[in-house]
């Protein structure tokens, strides 16, 4: 199990390219795709699937059982609209095998949809760009902010302000907390500038030297560090989390491999979602 703090979210799970991947938020009591289980996932009741490939979904069936005998209520999830089908007929088959509910509170996401989940915290999906229908997610607060020309007042001038004004003193704005862009090509950065300043962007990075050049990591559709340094300079994320490494890169070459090549400024607001120690663990 990783476990990482960035900024106020801590982040736990596993994340392994082309084998499994699950991060949990624990604050926010939520998890991005279900490669892997471990009991400590039973406490997000939101669950993102990014796509349907195996390395990002197979340890569903495992995650629903497991809530089953906890007793757990229906957790909500999201996922691409664009795999609705075979979705629902994988969870019917885990119905069928274990011959009891294992309902679900499904909610199938186009990109450009948003959804409230709870309070002020909205999700949005947006497309990446991989080989199979995918999508990243976006979370971000719904918050009243002050109108730019009452800001530098007092505390007792906009007291007076809001008694004669109300409401008209504010602006909604969308404050991105989190963005999830896995298994992607690095141009979803330019169709979703967004993410470029949410609070904390975890993305993937899947190869890193030129075993695998950026040509052929983006037949795969994933993302190549040669694409990340082409980016560097525009990304304004507080925290920037990389994660989804080929096993071709053993821990211990992953850091090196990355201090090398990032800026120092981005390599300050970066983390690696990596195993301690030098090797994967089997
Ligand atoms: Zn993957
Ligand atoms: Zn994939």
């Amino acid at each position: 199990m990783i476990r990482l703090k960035v900024g106020p979210y801590s982040l736990r799970g596993t994340s392994l390219g082309g084998i499994h991947t699950a991060i949990q938020v624990e604050e926010l009591g939520l998890l991005f795709d279900v490669g892997y289980f471990s009991r400590g996932f039973l406490s997000a009741d939101t669950i993102f699937i990014s796509h349907g490939h195996a390395d990002h979904l197979g340890a569903l069936g495992t995650l629903l059982g497991a809530r089953g005998l906890y007793g757990k209520p229906p957790p909500k999830i999201f996922f691409p609209a664009a795999i609705e089908g075979p979705f629902f007929e994988t969870i019917h088959a885990f119905q069928k095998l274990q011959r009891y509910d294992l309902s679900i509170d499904a909610v199938p996401m186009e990109p450009g949809d948003e959804i409230q989940l709870q309070g002020d915290l909205w999700v949005r999906a947006f497309r990446t760009f991989h080989s199979i229908p995918s999508l990243g997610f976006e979370l971000f607060r719904r918050v009243q902010k002050l109108k730019a020309e009452y800001q530098g007042l007092q505390g007792h001038e906009i007291r007076q302000l809001r008694e004669e004004r109300g409401a008209a003193l504010f602006e909604e704005v969308d404050r991105s907390e989190i963005a999830y862009a896995t298994d992607t090509l690095a141009r979803v950065l330019d169709h979703e500038p967004r993410i470029l300043k949410s609070r904390v962007l975890i993305l993937e990075c899947t190869f890193l030297d030129a075993r695998k050049p950026p040509s052929e990591a983006h037949k795969g559709g994933h993302i190549h560090i040669e694409d990340l340094l082409i980016y560097a300079h525009r990304l304004e994320n507080e925290h920037l989390v990389l994660m989804h490494f080929s096993q071709a890169h053993s821990p211990e070459a992953i850091r090196e491999l990355v201090s090398k090549r990032l800026p120092q400024d981005l390599l300050e607001r970066t983390s690696l979602f990596l195993p301690q120690g030098r090797h994967w663990p089997l």
